[in-house]
């Protein structure tokens, strides 16, 4: 069984005013789960909207993360209440909080996504962490949300740097699965993988301008929040298991580990890891390119003011066994790590970050 999709989808200006009468067909006693301060309005306003359809309507809120003491909590409230679906607005935490939790207690998941900073949206999966946000691990879900609202309104109101964090999350699909998957002989999976090739190259033309027009909803605006929340979704559910992550996201996983003061988006750690990535392929499996892409990314990094180093990302490496720890968690048994064609050690791990580190301090 492969979740390709959800099962309907509905996108752009007013894409929630269009999706309220199919929500009310398929529930009457929905929870709106959210985070942030910062999108309560807005989710008052889906609360409001909602409760105008005759619905009864419950919210509730993530305390720490998409986590197994928020998750559990957020489990009984359901059940105390009735609830019959979960409408999930908010950010990747959120969304992969609602999914699980919907998959958990067989009902339907209606994602709403206030930020362009995931696929989270689309994707049948939820990504486990600890209160603090340590990666623990990733569940595959049954299927896909049974309704994704991409409303570009809501979209515009996030902050822009979720918007950066999406990018690079995004352009992670090309980099990880042309790496791991290019031998596979998968029709379905090659044509994901070019499909990542194209969302890359859309994000490289666009990504600048998207960054500074988010309040003028540009052309390009637009193409980009859509490529970040739904075709990179897209190309998880085609290209499946194999076609999401490798390096890049081993990498992040293993930077989470690291508790730093400063709290960085999910995206935000993956583009380092997309770096680390590149370099390992030059120092390990002679990438000739490598090089150029590292450049030519870290041109597009700068502009959308996302970190490039562990050390933007507020860690000292050579405190508490820093390095070791996300060498340590990157290279476990069983991590991404080890859908790469070449082999990675703990040793790799930690000479990749200190060379890229330095070469930054050079330049
Ligand atoms: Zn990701």
């Amino acid at each position: 069984m492969q979740p390709i999709s959800p099962e309907i989808i509905f996108r752009g200006t007013d894409a929630w005013g269009k999706a309220l009468p199919h929500i009310s067909r398929l529930t009457k006693r929905p929870l709106i789960l959210g985070r942030s301060l910062q999108t309560s309005n807005l989710r008052n306003k889906l609360s409001e909207d909602l409760k105008s359809q005759s619905l009864s309507v419950f919210s509730s809120e993530l305390h720490y993360d998409c986590c197994v003491e928020d998750l559990s909590r957020l489990s009984n409230f359901i059940l105390n209440n009735k609830c019959d679906s979960i409408i999930a607005a908010g950010g990747g935490k959120v969304l992969d909080s609602g999914k699980y939790l919907a998959d958990s207690i067989s009902v339907p998941c209606i994602t709403v996504p206030l930020s362009a900073s995931t696929c989270a949206g689309w994707t049948a999966l939820s990504n486990i962490y600890t209160r603090n946000g340590q990666f623990i691990k990733d569940v595959s879900l049954r299927s896909c949300p049974k309704m994704l609202v991409f409303d570009h309104e809501f979209i515009k109101t996030a902050p822009s740097r979720t918007l950066s964090s999406g990018i690079a999350d995004a352009l992670a699909k090309w980099y990880e699965s042309s790496l791991t998957s290019s031998n596979i002989n998968d029709g379905l999976v090659q044509q994901a993988i070019q499909i990542s090739r194209v969302l890359r190259d859309q994000l490289l033309i666009n990504g600048e301008n998207a960054f500074k027009t988010q309040f003028e909803k540009s052309l390009s605006w637009s193409n980009t929040i859509e490529a970040c929340g739904l075709t990179a979704g897209l190309i998880g559910g085609i290209g499946g298991e194999k076609c999401r992550t490798a390096a890049a996201h081993a990498i992040h996983n293993g930077i989470t580990q690291i508790i730093s003061p400063k709290k960085f988006l999910h995206g935000e750690i993956v583009g380092v890891g997309i770096l680390l990535q590149l370099k390992l392929e030059e120092m390990k499996n002679d990438n000739k390119l490598a090089n150029q892409s590292i450049k030519q990314l870290l041109e597009l990094m700068i502009k959308l003011n996302l970190p490039t180093s562990l050390s933007d990302l507020g860690i000292n490496l050579f405190e508490n066994n820093n390095l070791e720890k996300i060498a340590e968690f990157t290279c476990r048994p069983e991590s991404e790590i080890r859908f790469l064609p070449f082999e990675i050690s703990k040793k790799d791990i930690i000479d990749v970050i200190i060379r890229f580190e330095k070469q930054k301090i050079k330049k």
